[in-house]
């Protein structure tokens, strides 16, 4: 498997998308995407392995859904990479051991954060500084949620990811009017940017001009979007608007990721 640009192939990661069971559907319909549903996109995408996490559901604390991602990891240890969710809203010590469960026992690569469907200020210190604190200590970076509301707005999340600067952190979406996330990307070797969702040319190219393709992660937020759309949008259209040669696309599409996971191919 790999994703052909220009008559290359280059090895390719989706660094957002979504596994799990709702008890009600998606609004465009998904009610269960597990990892063969998964892996069967990939194949037709093109791509090689997808970080993954737990599709949203309000009022839970994903106890159930990290279980479900790791053993959908388990099942394609290659193919998928599973992040586990984490509810800061149950308190600190809960949010600690949930994560000591989740990434020193389950062994998940990473933690997705939502501040709007979970509903918390991702500067409040006292229920985040035990999530920075596991990613130090397990050495895993945190994926948001930005973009759509002051909550998860990249300047609010900056202002407490600036003091972790080992750890690495990803807006996902780019903060989808990107200019905010540019801005703390630059200011924040840590911060990286995730290319989902945005879908406005003149903001995609602010975003590889702004910070250069060494902080910038592909990612498709599939199953919302379907994987040919958010491949396409990088690999055809700003790749000939931008000017990509294959050495971006590989840090894009891959290296990028798989040095902030310390993670071989
Ligand atoms: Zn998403």
């Amino acid at each position: 498997m790999a994703l052909r640009i220009n008559d290359s192939e280059f090895y390719a990661i989706d660094a957002h998308s979504h596994l799990g069971r709702r008890k009600t559907p998606l609004g465009h319909g998904v009610a269960s995407f597990l990892g063969d549903d998964l892996v069967r996109n990939l194949d037709e995408a093109g791509l090689d392995c997808a970080v993954a996490f737990p599709l949203g559901a309000s009022y839970t604390d994903y106890s159930e859904a990290n279980q479900i991602m790791a053993d959908e990891m388990a099942k394609y240890p290659k193919r998928i990479i599973g992040f586990c969710r984490i509810n800061p809203n149950f308190g600190p010590e809960a949010t600690a051991k949930a994560l000591d469960h989740c990434l020193g026992t389950l062994k998940l690569k990473g933690i997705k954060l939502h501040p709007e469907i979970e509903f918390f200020d991702p500067n409040e210190a006292e229920l985040m500084e035990p999530i920075y604190q596991s990613a130090r200590r397990y050495r895993v970076p945190i994926i948001f949620h930005t973009g759509m509301s002051s909550k998860a707005s990249p300047g609010v999340i900056a202002e407490l990811a600036a003091r972790y600067h080992d750890v690495p952190v990803i807006l996902g979406h780019m903060g989808v009017y990107v200019k905010l996330a540019v801005a703390v990307a630059r200011q924040n070797e840590n911060i990286f940017l995730e290319t989902s969702v945005v879908g406005w040319m003149p903001l995609l190219l602010e975003a590889f001009r702004g910070v250069g393709t060494s902080k910038i992660l592909f990612g498709s937020d599939h199953p919302y979007n379907p994987l040919p759309m958010e491949v396409e949008k990088i690999s055809r259209h700003v790749a000939r608007a931008a000017k990509l040669k294959p050495e971006d696309f590989k840090k894009v599409f891959a290296d990028n990721l798989l040095s902030i996971l310390h993670h071989d191919r």
